[in-house]
């Protein structure tokens, strides 16, 4: 079974994002960017299938610009076999992406698709699920534990009570949560490996999709600042501004 994962090159997780000062998005002029911590766990857990034999190949999927070449690579570096960019300036959607991926799914036939659950630049939490939408396949979001069997996959979701199992037909689509594995250090020698590795680069148009947005954004701005903390001298001043200034009790 080939396995696609999907991995977004977004604003690096240690970096503040800032509005930018007209509110039209966030800055990311000299900004680090990074590959988004969800899609490494995808990366990874795709390895691990691999490693256990029930995945034969892995190929790694970007959308963006040029600069996605280093998040394939470093995909690479992890262990995917090769990787596919859909090269592109402009702003990708997750409808759009959904259907870039789709395209590649009609071309390279593969038996599972791994996302992250979410890209945290937009926090879209969008595209696994559309993607199962065009496709018509199963999905199980927000995976913490993944178990390929014979023509099916088992997994394991986070959900508010606890963790709910389900059970679905391959191929499928599975988006990766947090505690679904640790991803593994990328080691030089294995960075040195993956620029040997095919990279394949494609337009959306040599894929046949037309990405114009459909949304439209209308501010970014930063959250409301909060008010200072103030200290207590015991319990009873406690209580009593709980009741009388913050109103809940
Ligand atoms: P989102 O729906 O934007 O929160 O993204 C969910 C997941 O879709 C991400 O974790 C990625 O696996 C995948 N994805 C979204 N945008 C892209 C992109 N431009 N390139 C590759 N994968 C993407």
């Amino acid at each position: 079974m080939k396995i696609l994962v999907a991995v977004k090159r977004a604003i690096d997780y240690n970096v503040k994002a800032r509005p930018k000062s007209d509110g039209t998005g966030v800055d990311l002029a000299n900004v680090k960017m990074s590959m988004n911590p969800f899609d490494e766990i995808a990366v990874e857990e795709a390895l691990r299938l691999q490693e256990a034999g029930k995945a034969t190949e892995i190929v790694a999927l970007s959308i963006g610009p040029a600069a996605c070449q280093e998040t394939l690579r470093t995909a690479m570096a992890m262990g995917a076999d090769r990787g596919i960019l859909v090269q592109t300036d402009g702003e990708v959607q997750p409808l759009a992406v959904a259907k870039l991926i789709k395209a590649l799914v009609d071309k390279e036939q593969p038996g599972m698709v791994i996302l992250g659950k979410q890209a945290i630049d937009d926090d879209s939490n969008q595209t696994g699920q559309m993607l199962a939408g065009l496709l018509g396949w199963s999905i199980g979001t927000f995976a913490a534990r993944v178990e390929v069997g014979e023509g099916h996959v088992k997994v394991a979701r986070e959900v508010d009570g606890g963790i709910q199992t389900i059970d679905l037909k391959l191929p499928a689509i599975v988006t990766a949560d947090l505690r679904l594995n640790e991803p593994r250090y990328v080691k030089l020698p294995n960075i040195m490996k993956a620029k040997k590795k095919p990279l394949d680069i494609v337009s959306p148009a040599d894929l046949g999709v037309d990405i114009t947005p459909r949304l439209k954004l209308v501010k970014v701005s930063e959250p409301a600042a909060r008010a200072g903390g103030v200290k207590v001298a015991d319990v009873a001043e406690l209580v009593a501004k709980l009741r009388s200034e913050a109103k809940v009790i």
